[in-house]
């Protein structure tokens, strides 16, 4: 039988990461089961210019480092691993990479979300380079430059709101002839004299050299017809998925797939099961809000522990 430690945490970006080094300072011996693709979405971004502390900017992948190096002194242990499975029936909670099994009294979940891609090659080729899928992350490197915003819902439109404040230009591309946004977020970027609107159009291609983007071509969807657009930066605005699959029928979730935790607090509908960062936060999703939950979660766990098992 394997032995049943204190706490696992299933993700490593800044929740999963703040998380282990809370609950390490705590002397939980956190086991960070960091997924093979370590480090989260911060790992595809270049510079972050709003992380409070870094007052010249700091490399995302960089960050995070930083950030496991400051896990690992206090006595993280990593496993660079995707879980496979999990069953939170019953303590201890007990989680598979493939056939091996581990246990814990509790756990730390951080998966994140992931934010939707077209999936074209050259968007990933370009991604940190001009295209991007956060607006607040990246907005202030466009200023008085031409941008793109891909998508017709909510998140579109407010991104295009607030990439007009540093833009000259904010082209929306959107495959319909109508906004799937709310009314009154698509007329407030309609009326707004910055923001222009191609429909019934998807990018097909984005271009651009060692510099980064310098345009994209479009197709329109009715015609066929392709033309080639002038930009420097593409944000694609068509939402998130957040990375619970994995979870599914064990937790409880919003109708989308969100985790959902108690008021002030990162408790899941599982007692002695936390959630952190993105997987359970559809609206901020910035890497200080999940480390700011990261450490809420390791503090509510370690809480937890002192009155349940320990
Ligand atoms: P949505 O799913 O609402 O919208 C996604 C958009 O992306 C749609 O317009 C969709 O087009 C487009 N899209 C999806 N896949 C593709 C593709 N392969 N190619 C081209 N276009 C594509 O996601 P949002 O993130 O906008 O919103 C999610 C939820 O969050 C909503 O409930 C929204 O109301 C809410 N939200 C609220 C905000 C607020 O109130 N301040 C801000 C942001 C989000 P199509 O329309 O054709 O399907």
């Amino acid at each position: 039988m394997s032995t049943v430690e204190d706490l696992i945490i299933v993700g490593s970006g800044p929740a999963g990461l703040t998380a282990a080094i809370y609950a390490a300072r705590a002397l939980l011996k956190p086991l960070m089961i960091e997924g093979e693709e370590v480090g989260g979405q911060l790992m595809t971004t270049t510079e972050v210019e709003n992380f409070p502390g870094f007052a010249k900017g700091i490399m995302g992948p960089e960050l995070m480092v930083e950030m496991k190096q400051q896990a690992e002194r206090f006595g993280t242990r990593f496993i660079s691993k995707n879980v496979t499975r999990v069953d939170f029936s019953k303590r201890p909670f007990k989680v598979w990479i493939g056939s091996e099994e581990f246990q814990a009294k509790s756990i730390i979940i951080s998966t994140g979300a992931t934010a939707k891609y077209l999936g074209l090659e050259s968007e990933k080729t370009f991604l940190g380079r001009g295209v991007s899928a956060c607006a607040t992350c990246d907005g202030a490197f466009f200023k008085n430059q031409d941008v793109v915003v891909i998508g017709g819902g909510d998140t579109a439109m407010e991104e295009a709101n607030f990439l007009t404040r540093f833009a000259s230009q904010v082209t929306i591309v959107h495959r319909r002839d109508s906004f799937r946004a709310s009314k009154i977020m698509a007329d407030k970027a309609l009326a707004n004299p910055k923001i222009k609107v191609i429909w019934d159009s998807e990018m097909i291609e984005v271009k651009g050299d060692m510099k980064g983007v310098n345009s994209i071509v479009i197709q329109n969807l009715k015609t066929n017809e392709t033309s080639v657009l002038k930009t420097q930066g593409v944000f694609v605005a068509m939402g998130h998925k957040p990375n619970t699959d994995l979870f599914k029928g064990q937790l409880g979730t919003n109708e989308v797939g969100y985790i959902t935790t108690a008021p002030k607090s990162t408790a899941t509908s599982v007692d002695g099961i936390f959630a952190a960062g993105d997987v359970a936060d559809p609206i901020y999703r910035q890497a200080i809000t999940a480390a700011g939950t990261g450490c809420m979660a390791a503090m509510d766990c370690e809480k937890w522990l002192e009155a349940n098992e320990h």
